[in-house]
């Protein structure tokens, strides 16, 4: 039942009226008790422990001392007068400071008594200090009785003026607290798991986390919440999952034919590696069973899932429907476009391109096409799921992810198909943390290629100096004298359109064009060809440029991170990444993938200044030490944290108020498992035991549906 009680407008809880309501509103995006309530601490002040005075040092922050105060003075006159107090523990001494109350003070507080001191640590002319400390007598016992933890809540400089500062926060959420009972905070969890966990009930947990007695009492309220939130997140994903299975109908695609066939056994140019097979078979199962597939494709760099994503678009296009792969930026799509084109060639098959730069008669013309059934396979950039472009059936719809397409965006792509949904094949550029693809792709079936074809040499990477540049070049002549060729890749931001000016892409862009010239006067014509490729450059230029290094004609090659994705040279076997530090850990290893194609041994080199940050030392030093992507994804998510790795806010990633993705990995793990099994023994949650979970599941309809996707 829901509470009217929590439904209050935060304007009525006792202390707080309208004007601070208003800011409540305003400033915290706080309208009820609830959302009060559910705004957690970010922080506590232990009071249960005391800091050794000798201890302190200026960032120590807000502490709890305890020891005898020594002297007491007033000192200056005017507006500097001033109480300064001398407090004393067996480790040393700090100075106490009052500006205001000074007669009362002075009279309240005595010399030689033991005290209980809590404040904030300044540093005022090398010396630290404690000013307007709150001041308790210690109890004989050592047992302060007020010792508690104190939470913190977030605020802002306005907040703190209008009369919002903690302490009144902490004051009205006493108050709330007390009003409310455990009828008004339902239990939401069935009491089997409760018991299993240990944990609080849910009225115990919302009190715990805003005044916990002590470190476990805190913990489990924290583990109580944080397993709820993941718990219902989890549900939520796997009943979508369930629901989609039992309700949405797919297209049934049973024949495996001609175009498969005729690929498999003449054009293939190699054997599939086994986790591939076992891939398409997985597929192909999905295709024949009359349920619409929604699978997430992972596999690390060079794993091969063009072919795979080709072979799967063949199969949709011998049952008589179309296909289309889906890429986030425009280099991805146009290479899908070049690689399957070639991949394709000679087969009786319509493969055509679409992004926002085909225009005019051409667009028009595709369109056409597109909607008469003679393009059997689109490829293209989110221009694809624009409203003019109609299918004729659309039956498969691939998307390329690099976690870039929100979820919008795909749920788009469903109303491209009638009467049924398209079969959606979600695929990764890189391999994504577990935790992240549980939580972001809950609701797909997941395959992995985790093998890589076959005579692929690991390629060696080594982090070098600035300073030793010269042996670097030497490096690459030897490679280059036995026939190979080299990569080295600038940063630059890319894909930021025309617009963008600042002076960093500028500076960026200036590196890229010296580093070129250096490079040209260190490896000279008519010995060596050097040549450079980077976003700015027009079309033609740069397919001039990629033709020239693909035919060899180049042994070296200065780029952006435009190579970072789709270009295959087998016969390039160095990668220089210049400024490696500035890099992100998927991007240099979506980098480093671009070598170690061919038989050869491949190296990848990274460059960087002599002063590196802690994280940056890491990204490189993780990057020596292993090759393999989905090791390298759990360290970049440890770094970046999810929101960064996934980069905008529209990438599907729920907001999650208590729980965190790197911290509760386990946790996340336990509560999808919870669920599964919930769900397997009660799918629609009719059980009594259940109720609970059944009820809270329909008070929090309202939240977005943002699993809903692809
Ligand atoms: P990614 O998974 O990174 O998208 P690609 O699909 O681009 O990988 O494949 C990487 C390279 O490996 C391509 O040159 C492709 O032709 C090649 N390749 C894919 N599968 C195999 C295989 N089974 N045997 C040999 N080479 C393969
Ligand atoms: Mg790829």
């Amino acid at each position: 039942m829901p509470s009217t009680l929590l439904e209050s407008p935060i304007e009525y809880l006792k202390g707080v009226g309208p004007a601070k309501g208003e800011l409540f509103r305003k400033e915290l995006d706080i309208h009820t008790f609830e959302d009060l309530l559910f705004q957690f601490p970010f922080r506590y002040i232990d009071k249960t422990q005391f800091h050794r005075i000798a201890d302190l040092n200026e960032d120590s922050g807000v502490v709890q001392l305890r020891g005898i105060l020594r002297r007491l003075s007033v000192v200056g006159d005017g507006r500097k007068k001033r109480l300064t107090g001398v407090f004393r523990d067996e480790s040393g001494a700090i100075e106490l400071v009052w500006f205001t109350g000074i007669n009362w003070l002075e009279k309240a507080l005595v010399v030689g008594t033991e005290y209980v001191v809590f404040g904030k640590v300044n540093a005022f002319r090398d010396q630290l200090n404690i000013a307007h400390p709150e001041m308790e007598v210690a109890a004989a016992d050592n047992t302060q009785k007020s010792s508690t933890f104190v939470p913190v809540y977030p605020s802002t400089e306005k907040l703190n003026a209008k009369g919002l500062d903690a302490k009144a926060r902490r004051r009205l959420m006493t108050i709330l607290l007390e009003r409310l009972g455990p009828q008004d905070l339902p239990e939401n969890m069935p009491a089997g798991i409760l018991q299993q966990y240990r944990f609080p009930s849910r009225f115990q947990a919302l009190r715990g986390i805003h005044f916990p007695q002590n470190q476990q009492e805190l913990d489990a309220a924290r583990n109580r919440l944080k397993f709820e939130e993941l718990f219902f997140l989890q549900l939520r994903l796997l009943q979508l999952k369930r629901r989609r299975k039992t309700e949405v109908r797919g297209y049934v695609f049973d024949k495996i034919g001609e175009q498969f066939n005729l690929f498999y056994n003449e054009k293939l140019p190699f054997e599939l590696t086994n986790a591939q097979k076992r891939v398409i078979k997985e597929i192909r199962r999905d295709f024949a069973t009359g349920v619409q597939m929604n699978r997430l494709l992972q596999g690390d760099v060079g794993s091969g899932k063009t072919i795979v994503a080709l072979m799967c678009a063949l199969m949709a296009i011998d049952n008589g429907f179309q296909a289309c792969i889906m890429a986030p930026t425009e280099i991805l799509a146009q290479q899908h476009y070049n690689a399957i084109s070639e991949y394709l060639d000679g087969m009786d098959i319509g493969v055509a391109f679409l992004s926002g730069n085909v225009k005019g008669k051409k667009r028009s013309q595709l369109l056409k096409e597109l909607e008469a059934g003679d393009i059997h396979l689109l490829i293209g950039t989110h221009a694809l799921i624009e409203d003019p472009v109609v299918f004729k059936n659309l039956g498969l719809a691939i998307t390329d992810e690099q976690h870039r397409f929100g979820v919008a965006q795909r749920a788009r792509l469903w109303a491209k198909s009638k009467p049924y949904p398209p079969h959606v094949l979600v695929m990764t550029a890189t391999p994504i943390p577990r935790t992240l693809a549980m939580t972001l792709y809950g609701d797909l079936d997941t395959s992995i290629i985790d093998e890589l074809p076959p005579g692929r040499k690991p390629i060696r990477t080594v982090h070098r100096y600035d300073s030793s540049r010269n042996a670097v070049f030497g490096f690459m002549e030897k490679e280059i004298a036995m026939g190979r060729q080299v990569y080295v890749v600038y940063p630059l931001i890319e894909e930021s359109t025309k617009k963008d000016n600042s002076p960093q892409t500028a500076q960026d862009l200036k590196d890229l064009t010296d580093g070129f010239e250096s490079m040209s006067r260190r490896f000279p014509l008519p010995r060596y060809a050097v040549g450079m490729v980077h976003g700015r450059m027009d079309q033609a230029t740069k397919d001039y440029e990629m033709a020239r290094f693909k035919k060899g004609e180049t042994n070296i090659l200065v780029a952006t991170t435009v190579i970072e994705v789709g270009v295959d040279v087998p016969n390039a076997s160095v990668m220089v990444i210049e400024n490696a530090e500035r890099f992100g850990l998927s991007q240099l290893h979506q980098l480093r993938g671009r070598v170690g194609r061919g038989a050869d041994q491949s190296y990848c080199i990274l460059m960087t200044g002599d002063k590196l940050g802690n994280d940056a030392r890491t990204r490189i030093s993780t990057m020596v030490s292993t090759n393999d992507g989905f090791a390298i994804a759990e360290t970049d998510l440890r770094l970046r944290g999810p929101g960064d790795l996934l980069g905008t806010q529209q990438s599907g990633l729920p907001q999650l108020r208590i729980a965190d993705l790197v911290e509760d990995q386990e946790l996340l793990q336990h509560a999808r498992q919870v669920a599964m099994r919930l769900l397997e023994e009660d799918p629609d949650l009719r059980l009594p035991k259940n109720a609970p979970v059944a009820s809270a599941l329909r008070e929090r309809k309202d939240e977005v549906v943002w699993g809903r996707i692809s």
